[in-house]
This record gives C-alpha cells, sequence and structure tokens, in this order.
C-alpha cells in the first residue's frame, strides 16, 4: 500500500495537473485566429458609432464607461470570446448610454456664424473667403479665419487654436519655470484626453504636454495648469510637497482645480462634431 502523500507533493500534483491543462487549451486554441480576434480592437459599433469596444485582458467583467473627452462610451469586453456578450449587453444598456451622452454639453462645431470662446471671452467665427492667417478683432470680438471652402473651415479653426494654445502655454510656463530655477525642455500642444498637462523630466529639463483646449478656458485656469506642470519638475508626485510648491507659484490653485472640474466637459464640448 503506498504512502499517503505528502502535502508538498500533493501540492505538486496539483500544479504539474494545472500545466498541463493549460498547455493543451493553448494546444486547441488557434491562436493566430484569435490574435487576428484581438488586433481588431478597438472599434466601433457598427449600428451607433459612438460605442467603441475595446479589449481588456485584465477586465474581470464586462463595464461601460463614459469618456467626456471624446463624447463617446467604450464597453470593455474581458477577452475575445466574450464580445458577444459585450454587445448584447451594450444594446441593452442603449438608454442608459442616451441619458449618459445627452447630458453632456452640447457639441460646439466649428463653424461661420458660430462662437468660440478664447481666454474665456466670446469670440464669433467668421469666414472670410480665400486664404491666409487667421485675424482676431479683439475690438469686435470676431476672429476672421479664412477658407477656401466650408470643410476646410473647422480644420482651420482647431489649427488656429493650437496656435494661439501654443504661445500661450509656452510664455507661461517659462515664467513658473523661471520662478522655480528651473529650465524647460520642449512644450507640446495637443488633443490630451484624460488631463489638461503632463510633466517629465529629463536630464534636468521639464517636457511639458498641454492640452490646446485650455485656450478657451479664463486665463487663470491656463496658468494655473502651467504653474502645476511646472511644479512637478520640483517635486514629481501629489503629495502635500507638490501642493505648496504649487501654491507658492500661482494664487489660484483651488479657485482654477474647482473651475475644471465644474467646466472640463464643456472645454470638451469645444470643436466637438457631436
Ligand atoms: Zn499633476
Amino acid at each position: 500500500m503506498p504512502a499517503e502523500r505528502s502535502k508538498a507533493e500533493r501540492k505538486e500534483d496539483r500544479r504539474v495537473a494545472g500545466m498541463g491543462s493549460f498547455l493543451s487549451n493553448l494546444a486547441k486554441s488557434r491562436s493566430t485566429e484569435k490574435s487576428v480576434a484581438k488586433a481588431l480592437f478597438p472599434f466601433r459599433d457598427e449600428t451607433d458609432p459612438r460605442i467603441v469596444y475595446k479589449l481588456s485582458e485584465r477586465a474581470r467583467r464586462i463595464s461601460l464607461k463614459v469618456n467626456t473627452s471624446d463624447r463617446e462610451v467604450s464597453v470593455v469586453v474581458p477577452g475575445v470570446k466574450a464580445l458577444p456578450k459585450a454587445r448584447k449587453f451594450a444594446r441593452q444598456q442603449r438608454d442608459w448610454i442616451n441619458v449618459q451622452l445627452e447630458s453632456l454639453p452640447p457639441p460646439q462645431p466649428f463653424e461661420a456664424g458660430g462662437h468660440i470662446l478664447i481666454r474665456g471671452e466670446l469670440y464669433q467665427l467668421v469666414s472670410p473667403p480665400g486664404r491666409g492667417r487667421p485675424k482676431v478683432d479683439h475690438e469686435r470680438r470676431v476672429v476672421n479665419v479664412p477658407s477656401p471652402d466650408a470643410e476646410s473651415f473647422p480644420g482651420r479653426v482647431r489649427r488656429f487654436l493650437i496656435r494661439e494654445a501654443r504661445e500661450e502655454l509656452t510664455a507661461a510656463s517659462h515664467f513658473y519655470a523661471e520662478k522655480l530655477g528651473k529650465r524647460i525642455g520642449k512644450i507640446s500642444v495637443r488633443d490630451t484626453s484624460s488631463r489638461w498637462g503632463s510633466c517629465v523630466t529629463r536630464k534636468g529639463e521639464g517636457h511639458i504636454s498641454y492640452s490646446w483646449r485650455l485656450i478657451s478656458a479664463p486665463p487663470f485656469v491656463l496658468d494655473y495648469v502651467a504653474a502645476h506642470e511646472c511644479a512637478h519638475m520640483v517635486e514629481d508626485n501629489h503629495s502635500a510637497a507638490f501642493w505648496s510648491v504649487c501654491e507658492s507659484i500661482n494664487d489660484d490653485v483651488k479657485r482654477a482645480s474647482k473651475w475644471l472640474r465644474k467646466n472640463g466637459a464643456f472645454l470638451h464640448a469645444v470643436g466637438a462634431e457631436w
């Protein structure tokens, strides 16, 4: 009669058995097919382009996430196999999705005759025919954006705002960096979806990336974000020490953070078509 196996031996048996089934499952799954399926993600729902399916190997269940910056809803799919279920779930939640997306601030597409916010002030968009650089008439609160046709108009307005944002954010960054005795490396201005700014320090220089949408906010908000990113050159975290550096160079930390929390979704609606 064989002696009873020790606890350790039984544990080892289970491990080997587990490995075996793992390996045989691996052999069974047509892995190329699986990787082809994976490469399809992320993709939009054919019937509702506001819905995007995103694959997450780490997720444990299907979930929905409202993305206010892109004005869409992500369906988190935990593994390729869960896709049919995820589609069904998204269909069932259609009413909820509609309520979420309709409660976002209304889209503010760039169109001739419409309005845009520059430094927190309302300006009217005018589209004279032709080419050339946009001109701002501060007295009449009008921005003239020459455009040879209607299709290229939104893109031109957007590029104008990005240029304005870059100018302001560059000046503000140098101003705050100097206060801290730090040097700025590269500044990029993009359409960052989740954050207003980010900063990495390399070889003693701060490389900062900003959202162009800050140009639509009141100046104290743009200034605060620049101060915040520059403060990260001193404290690369959000500790109490970081906030005191931030407050030592900018007086509007609380007011501006509050403004962004309240109006962030509104900034993301600027230029949105739907
Ligand atoms: Zn930060």
